[in-house]
């Protein structure tokens, strides 16, 4: 990285700091894996059709419209990727080559595979997670565990397939004892993601879960203030939902998740599959 683009990251760093924010260690729980519960079938019907039996564990979405939420000012500083530059003629492969065997940050360390992304490089709209887990680690390929498999299902009852879309996370190695990445992880490695959607130019960006939320949109807030709510992001529409790992332990939140996913479509012209 060159002075110049360090001395930026840097200074977003203590921007973070500053506010006093953990913004990447305040919502491990609703994305660590669910041990004690099996993922139910996300047809479009159930999520449609399901609607939360009990508050979820996580702090309710406000009842208000965000407009009248004066918190949910995203990003009312530099975005960590406001400071990354675009790579004139970048595209996957050359973002991959770059990578190569990376040693950058310690998480290297202890992974098995760098999972860099798949799908489709031409993708109208990338899924973005927060990193690797233990399936993914060994197999190279990001979301293939039991939250990838209900992300799957998810991605079919839009009425796509999974190779129609590109999948991808903030870092690229797996954390440890599947930790949530740590702030300087992340600015090490979340170039490489700017880069890929930079690449891709996807229509519509969708977040699963806080970390990769709060990561690409530089803010502290719990993705509840801002979750199924649209921004802008280098020309792409970005919206965050909940973690399908978050859904595994939280089924009744698959309703909101689905209402999220219906404004994606809505974007992208997509009906939902017919059963
Ligand atoms: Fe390199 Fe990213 Fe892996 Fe860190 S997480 S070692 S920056 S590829």
């Amino acid at each position: 990285m060159d002075p110049a683009t360090r001395a930026r990251v840097e200074a977003w760093l203590h921007y973070g700091e500053e506010l006093g924010v953990a913004p990447y260690f305040r919502d491990r729980a609703t994305t660590m894996p669910a041990q004690d519960e099996e993922a139910k079938p996300l047809s479009p019907v159930e999520m449609a059709g399901s609607k939360p039996k009990s508050a979820p564990a996580r702090p309710a979405p406000p009842a208000t419209p965000a407009a009248a939420l004066p918190i949910v000012a995203i990003a009312p500083g530099p975005s960590l990727f406001d400071v990354v530059e675009r790579v004139e003629g970048d595209s996957l492969p050359r973002i991959r080559e770059d990578i190569g065997d990376c040693t950058r940050c310690r998480l290297h360390q202890g992974r098995t595979k760098i999972v860099y992304g798949v799908g489709n490089p031409k993708a109208e709209l990338v899924f973005v997670g927060e990193g690797p887990g233990h399936d993914e680690d060994v197999q190279g390929e990001p979301f293939v565990g039991r939250a990838g498999k209900l992300l799957t299902q998810m991605i079919e009852a839009m009425s796509l397939r999974r190779g129609d879309v590109y999948i991808c996370n903030v870092v690229k190695c797996r954390p440890p004892e599947n930790r949530l990445p740590e702030k300087d992880e992340i600015a090490t490695c979340s170039p490489f993601l700017l880069r890929q959607l930079a690449a891709i130019q996807p229509k519509v960006i969708c977040c699963l879960g806080a970390c990769a939320a709060q990561t690409m949109l530089g803010t502290n807030q719990g993705i509840s203030r801002f979750r199924g709510e649209w921004f802008d992001f280098r020309g792409s529409k970005l919206i965050a939902t909940y973690h399908p790992a978050y859904l595994l332990r939280n089924p009744n939140a698959k309703g909101e998740v689905w209402k999220d996913l219906q404004k994606v479509m809505g974007v992208l012209g997509l009906q939902p599959k017919k059963k």
